[in-house]
């Protein structure tokens, strides 16, 4: 396990803080610095590359026996770029080029700097990234390679990109060969183009959605592909140490803004394919995030990580800084929340952003985790007895992989292109998925995102929500129907299916849930009021509802309708095969997250069971209220069962319950050499420890299990180990 902190961002911090700053990051209980390996900065005069000031911190990391990760920073470019490879600038949707500046977050270097589908830009890239790779791989205590910061490349473009020649010649050959040729894009877009160069990228919003959502679908693979071209200069070279990428924000939550289209940094998901792993940086005292918040960027990380590596590639240090104000400061049990919530997830690399406050622009007297904020003690003391805990626990940590969720929730790519082509964000969908992760989180329902490209996923699953997704194309569809067919339960909102990735409406009767469920819906219609009236396991729930109506029309036979209106059925679950469809004529996700309301939390409870799901691990008590809730998480470490367990504020005690069998023990097939536990003895209680306090914990057996009461404790989480 790598815990580490980023340390340098040339020429910050100065030389002179250098040795003394590791002998306290090793003091700390950290084992690894990472360094950001800045094109600008190292190839500042054209082909003459300078890595003295690294060589000498690697040497340095080296002697207090720090691990390295070099973090390549191709994108922060040399001020020369344009004057060697002349008419490279991005450009944008007005066709206008691009001017770079430095970057706010870096002292040197241009940005967005020349656009990489530039054949002699990508040439000069490949060569520095080269020239990094050869020059550090013979040092022993380099850990691993983060190829891609947050997966920059239009910072400071100001307007959408990039609009020039080599990325729509790109654009074009990417058509080309998605629809085999001129006619077969005339035939799915239904148009009459003559010739290539008539075929356009969108330009505005509002406006038809099907060439600016091809266009969007088309930089999101391009990403994906530069992240994988970068991948395969850099592993050939080093072929033993992972390299990966990290986003600033998993996948879902990149609903863009009007200038930056969604998801344009690439797909986790597709990262995850070719590469060694993915990560996302994570800032959440700044950005407000509580547990159920952080918990589902890491989720949407190990999701789309399925067996690769996941990385916390930068997580708060100390009290962000943006300008002249003062965000909140950083304590340490928080800080220590967040290592051990990342832990839970699968997380094997850990690096806090950064060890010392910054020194420049509007970033500068914040961050550091050693830095000013007053909290420094505090973190750094908890830092070091995490690190203790780490090395004690090793082999456990080390082995530890989470449980495999039956629950999921759908991320729709391509629905979020349709909302970004036409409001310029997709801010509904992602709303709309936060809404059901954060339910499910609440409810400790463990759950994975799947995508709508990487459907194996379902396999092993018993449900799937769908939240908010317009667009369905015909193979998602048969991979949909299979999932139900065979016993899954899909749930899904209004006017789910009613755009293909064309762009093109389908009229209610054209959609694949009216072919599989033989109703449909009637239309869009005003919503009644803010609530929907539900009757579900015989109890009558209020639902906050959004935006519009759809009700469902020609129930009969086996439809049960759950809600009902003067349309139709506003909620109606239909069998198909040996699954069921629940078809929702509203949207339910966004409504909770704007709105809070326990009995949203309730539906999704019984939908999951009514799938078949039954919790492994029970927060018996306290219940989830609107403030605040038990967060856990589980999963096994050869043979053994680990408990995650989260308090909130206020709340000194939880009743938990784990299913009968539970802590005898798990083995994950793939793992070589994991063996299952001895597990208890017959009718013995099971033998549990908490490695946070060191205590044991107390199980009594109940009916359906094991019941334990768990306090708090000065950390105020506990992670269980069965012995
Ligand atoms: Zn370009």
């Amino acid at each position: 396990m790598n815990l580490g902190v980023q340390y340098y961002r040339p020429p910050f911090p100065d030389a002179k803080y250098w040795k003394d700053d590791f002998k306290r990051i090793r003091d700390t209980g950290l084992n690894t610095v990472q360094l950001w390996l800045l094109w600008g900065w190292v190839e500042a005069v054209p082909g003459r590359f300078v890595f003295d000031d690294y060589d000498r911190l690697v040497e340095l990391a080296g002697q207090r026996g720090l691990g390295v990760i070099l973090s390549t920073i191709a994108e922060v470019q040399p001020h020369w770029i344009f004057r060697e490879v002349p008419a490279s600038e991005l450009v944008d949707h007005k066709d206008r080029k691009v001017v770079s500046v430095n970057r706010g977050e870096c002292h040197f270097g241009a940005t967005p700097g020349g656009c990489f589908d530039h054949p002699a830009v990508w040439q000069r890239m490949r060569q520095f990234l080269t020239q990094t790779v050869t020059h550090f791989r013979p040092a022993p205590n380099i850990r691993g390679w983060d190829a891609w910061n947050e997966l920059r490349w239009n910072v400071h473009a100001g307007a959408p990109v990039c609009y020039c020649e080599h990325t729509l010649a790109a654009f074009r050959r990417w058509l080309d060969e998605k629809y085999g040729g001129l006619a077969g894009l005339n035939r799915a877009w239904k148009r009459r183009y003559a010739r290539w160069d008539e075929v356009q990228p969108g330009r505005y919003t509002g406006l038809p959605y099907t060439e600016m959502m091809a266009f969007e679908h088309f930089l999101t693979v391009r990403a994906d592909r530069h992240a994988r071209a970068r991948y395969d200069v850099i592993k050939p070279l080093d072929p033993r140490r992972p390299v990966t990428v990290h986003a600033d924000a998993p996948s879902p939550l990149k609903s863009g803004s009007p200038d930056d289209q969604p998801i344009n940094r690439g797909n986790d998901w597709a990262f995850a394919d070719g590469l060694d792993g993915v990560g996302c940086s994570s800032f959440p005292k700044w950005f407000h995030l509580d547990d159920a918040d952080f918990g589902m960027r890491i989720e949407c990380v190990k999701s789309a990580a399925r067996d690769k590596r996941v990385w916390l590639s930068e997580l708060q240090g100390g009290r962000a800084a943006r300008g002249f104000q003062v965000h909140q400061p950083v304590d340490a049990l928080s800080q220590q929340r967040w290592i051990w919530n990342g832990i839970g997830c699968g997380a094997d690399t850990i690096i806090f952003w950064c060890w010392r406050d910054e020194v420049f622009g509007s970033e500068s007297a914040g961050f550091g985790l050693a830095g000013d904020d007053g909290l420094a003690p505090e973190r750094l003391a908890a830092m070091k007895v995490t690190g203790d805990l780490l090395r004690k626990h090793r082999k456990l940590i080390d082995g530890y992989w989470p449980s495999r969720p039956q629950v999921g929730v759908l991320f729709s790519p391509q629905s979020y292109y349709l909302n970004w082509a036409q409001d310029g964000n997709a801010d509904l969908c992602r709303k709309a998925f936060q809404g059901y992760a954060r339910a499910l989180v609440r409810n400790s329902i463990p759950y994975a995102v799947v995508e709508e490209a990487h459907l194996a996923a379902l396999r092993g699953m018993k449900i799937l929500f769908m939240p908010r997704t317009l667009v369905v194309d015909d193979a998602t569809a048969g991979a949909l129907e299979k999932f139900v067919r065979g016993g899954g339960t899909l749930v899904a909102e209004s006017e789910c299916g009613a755009f293909g990735s064309n762009g093109l409406y389908r009229y209610p009767a054209d959609r694949f849930t009216a072919r599989l469920a033989g109703i449909r819906e009637v239309g869009r219609r005003s919503l009644p009021g803010e609530t929907l009236d539900v009757w579900c396991g015989g109890e009558r729930l209020s639902l906050g509802a959004a935006q519009w109506l759809t009700p469902w029309t020609g129930a009969r036979g086996r439809t049960r309708v759950l809600s009902q209106v003067a349309d139709g059925a506003a909620i109606a679950e239909v069998p198909l095969g040996k699954g069921k469809l629940v078809l929702c004529g509203a949207y339910l996700g966004e409504a909770y997250l704007a709105r809070w309301t326990a009995d949203f939390e309730v539906f999704i409870d019984r939908l999951v069971r009514g799938a078949g799901w039954r919790p492994q691990v029970q927060v018996v008590s306290p219940r989830p209220d609107k403030d605040s809730f038990v967060y856990t998480k589980f999963g096994d470490s050869c043979g053994r069962r680990v408990v995650f367990v989260f308090f909130p504020p206020g709340r000194d005690e939880a009743a938990l319950g784990f299913r009968k069998g539970f802590w005898d023990g798990h083995a994950r097939g793939q793992v070589p050499g994991a063996r299952r536990g001895k597990g208890p003895a017959r009718g013995g209680a099971p033998a549990v420890r908490d490695i946070i306090s060191g205590r044991k914990v107390v199980m009594e057996a109940a009916p359906d299990g094991h019941r334990c009461r768990l306090p708090a404790g000065a950390w105020r989480f506990a992670v269980l180990a069965g012995d």
